[in-house]
């Protein structure tokens, strides 16, 4: 599932072939994927141009020429593949039963046709939808950005304040802080030394301020590794996957513990239906 440092390296690998490129043709293959797609969606991107690509939390947000926005989130399996060419002569999706959305781009001024750009989600957990100015759809609640100054030891620290929850479920609390998921939140938790099962009320300032930083280590470590193999991947098969980056705790079972000095080893549980990985021995 991709998280947050994968919808980065996804968002570097479209802007290059979007950017400054208008839509002359979209295709979709389906009337939906998690949700409908908006109403007159072909006809509110064709002919209009992708002004920049940003990421807020895991959603892919295109500017659009005519003023709306263009949110893409990848779900569970969504992935995009770059053909550098123009629209297949014979119309024929590569692999048309998860081939949802089609869009063949063209830089302005530019005769050529494309590259095409192929959104592919199997399980089809992923959701397309176009803002008008001002509207916030599903991204309205969103807690600050982590890598963002406005997500702070202080103001983590405030945001957990009284919660009763287990540290763990409140990061993934996308109100506290956006776009964090399962496998950095036990990830940052590990560097931090904080159990997962800790209540949220009971991290102290100075945990927090900690958590903090580690989580945004932990994230641009990931988005570093997502680029470096940006390059090598996309120009394999075109696809913008996610990469297998190196976990210290996530999936390490049974594995002794990394921290220095620390003879414990990595447990798993389960909290709230999903896996927990850390060390009861230097996390408390
Ligand atoms: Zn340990």
């Amino acid at each position: 599932m991709p998280e947050l440092p994968e919808v980065e390296t996804v968002r570097a690998g479209l802007a290059p072939v979007m950017e400054g490129r208008k839509f002359t043709r979209v295709k979709l293959n389906r009337e939906d994927l998690r949700f409908p797609f908006p109403k007159s969606f072909i006809r509110r991107l064709e002919g209009k141009s992708l002004i920049s690509l940003r990421r807020r939390a895991k959603f892919l947000m295109g500017e659009l020429s005519s003023g709306e926005t263009l949110i893409m989130h990848l779900g569970m399996s969504g992935r995009f593949t770059i053909e550098t060419g123009s629209w297949p002569a014979d119309d024929t999706p590569t692999n048309p039963q998860h081939d949802h959305v089609i869009f063949t781009m063209q830089k302005l001024g530019s005769e050529k046709q494309g590259p095409t750009i192929i959104y592919n989600d199997p399980r089809r957990f992923g959701f397309m939808e176009l803002l008008g100015q001002g509207e916030s759809g599903r991204l309205k609640g969103l807690g600050p950005e982590p890598l963002s100054n406005h997500f702070s030891g202080p103001s983590l620290f405030e945001s957990l304040t009284g919660k009763k929850a287990p540290i763990k479920s409140a990061l993934l609390d996308q109100r506290i802080v956006a776009g964090l998921g399962n496998i950095y939140v036990l990830e940052a938790l590990h560097a931090s030394h904080i159990s997962p099962i800790r209540l949220a009320k009971d991290v102290t300032q100075d945990e927090a301020a900690l958590l903090t930083t580690e989580i945004k280590k932990t994230l641009e470590l990931a988005i570093k590794a997502g680029g470096s193999t940006l390059n090598d991947f996309a120009a394999a098969d075109g696809a913008l996957g996610y990469f297998q980056h190196r976990f210290q705790v996530y999936g390490k079972e049974g594995t002794a513990c990394p921290t220095p000095a620390c003879t414990g080893n990595i447990e798993r549980i389960k909290q709230s239906g999903r896996s927990s990985f850390y060390c009861p021995n230097c996390q408390i």
